[in-house]
């Protein structure tokens, strides 16, 4: 297959790139560097049925000439990263809801199928566990700060299933909860390689609130798996999809295990949200996936365990 990553530069695109470069696809990558890096494909470079793209997923001539040369589209290009979102809001909504549209324009003119990358987060401040594919969304709800993001991804769920029921797209939503691993940078508000990072260099760990909010970290090669299986799974089109771990830690457990793996002098420092956030920030409590139907559909289930991920 020839396959069109947009935001294949970036933290899941890479790994995601070189999988399918290793399955004997074609790929090219859409991305405009904005978090993304060249370096991340750096392994890819040269090789004959690799091309990268350097553009935006704002460009509609650009996104329809790649799309009419693939045979299928993945679309991971997106505004993220807590630190960019806060600095700018509208930027997230520009990209992600106006750069999911031209996508999905772009793949509707020959009926293309569309993998069309969403989060966790669409399920705002839920209170029923663990969240499930048919779940309302209560986005609205969180006094979150990445609302932009949150609300912008909701929108391109909704672009994306009402392309599905009024034009036939083939189009399926990955609801990523948390993934980390190889190459995903801190520097954008990634608890995970904060803490890594800061335990090496021997800084403090700082934890947030009381540290008793639990998320599940899926590794990123379990990630690309659930993509590949759900690619070549033809039931899967017009779905949502979590795509995730439900290996449940607490963030202060996880500081003590970072801590612990890396045998680092750094102390675990509990700090309000306040010093870190505005006042009448409301953190998401807990972040669990029902993956049962991702199982059910691929006979997959992200399952490598914590202790692997942080080594
Ligand atoms: P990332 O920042 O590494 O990747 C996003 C890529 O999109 C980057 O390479 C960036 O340069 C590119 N990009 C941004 N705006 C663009 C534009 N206008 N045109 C072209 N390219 C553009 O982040 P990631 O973690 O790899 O995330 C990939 C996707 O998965 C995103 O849509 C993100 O919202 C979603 N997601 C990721 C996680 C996670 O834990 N990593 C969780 C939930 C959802």
């Amino acid at each position: 297959m020839k396959v069109l990553i947009t935001g294949g530069a970036g933290f899941i695109g890479s790994h995601l790139s070189e999988r399918l470069i290793a399955e004997g696809h074609s790929v090219t990558v859409l991305d405009d560097l904005s978090t993304g890096r060249t370096e991340n494909l750096a392994g890819l470079s040269g090789h004959n049925r690799f091309r990268f793209h350097e553009g935006t997923i704002l460009d509609p001539a650009l996104v329809g000439t790649l799309t009419d040369e693939a045979d299928m589209i993945i679309h991971l290009a997106a505004a993220v990263g807590v630190k960019l979102i806060m600095e700018e809001p509208s930027r997230s909504i520009l990209t992600n809801v106006g750069g999911t549209e031209t996508v999905l324009k772009a793949a509707l003119k020959d009926l293309k199928p569309v993998f069309v990358a969403s989060t966790s987060e669409v399920y705002g401040k839920a209170t029923k566990f663990p969240f499930g594919e048919d779940d309302d969304l209560t986005i609205g709800a969180t006094k979150n700060l990445r609302w932009s993001y949150a609300c912008a991804k909701t929108l391109d769920e909704f672009l994306a299933l009402a392309y599905v029921r009024e034009a036939d797209l083939p189009a399926t939503v990955l609801r990523f909860f948390n993934t980390t691993g190889p190459r995903q940078t801190g520097s954008y508000g990634m608890v995970l390689p904060n803490f890594v990072q800061a335990a090496l260099e021997g800084r403090p760990l700082l934890v947030h609130g009381t540290g008793e909010q639990s998320r599940c970290f899926g590794h990123v090669a379990d990630a690309v798996e659930a993509m590949v299986r759900l690619m070549a799974t033809p039931a899967a089109r017009g779905e949502v999809f979590n795509v995730g771990n439900d290996e449940e830690v607490t963030i202060r457990a996880l500081a003590e295990q970072v801590v612990a793996a890396t045998g680092s002098p750094s102390e675990i420092r509990l700090v309000p949200y306040e010093t870190v956030y505005p006042a009448g920030f409301e953190d998401m409590a807990r972040r669990l996936p029902d993956v049962s139907k991702l199982e059910r559909a691929t006979g997959f289930r992200p399952r490598r365990p914590l202790s692997e991920i942080i080594a």
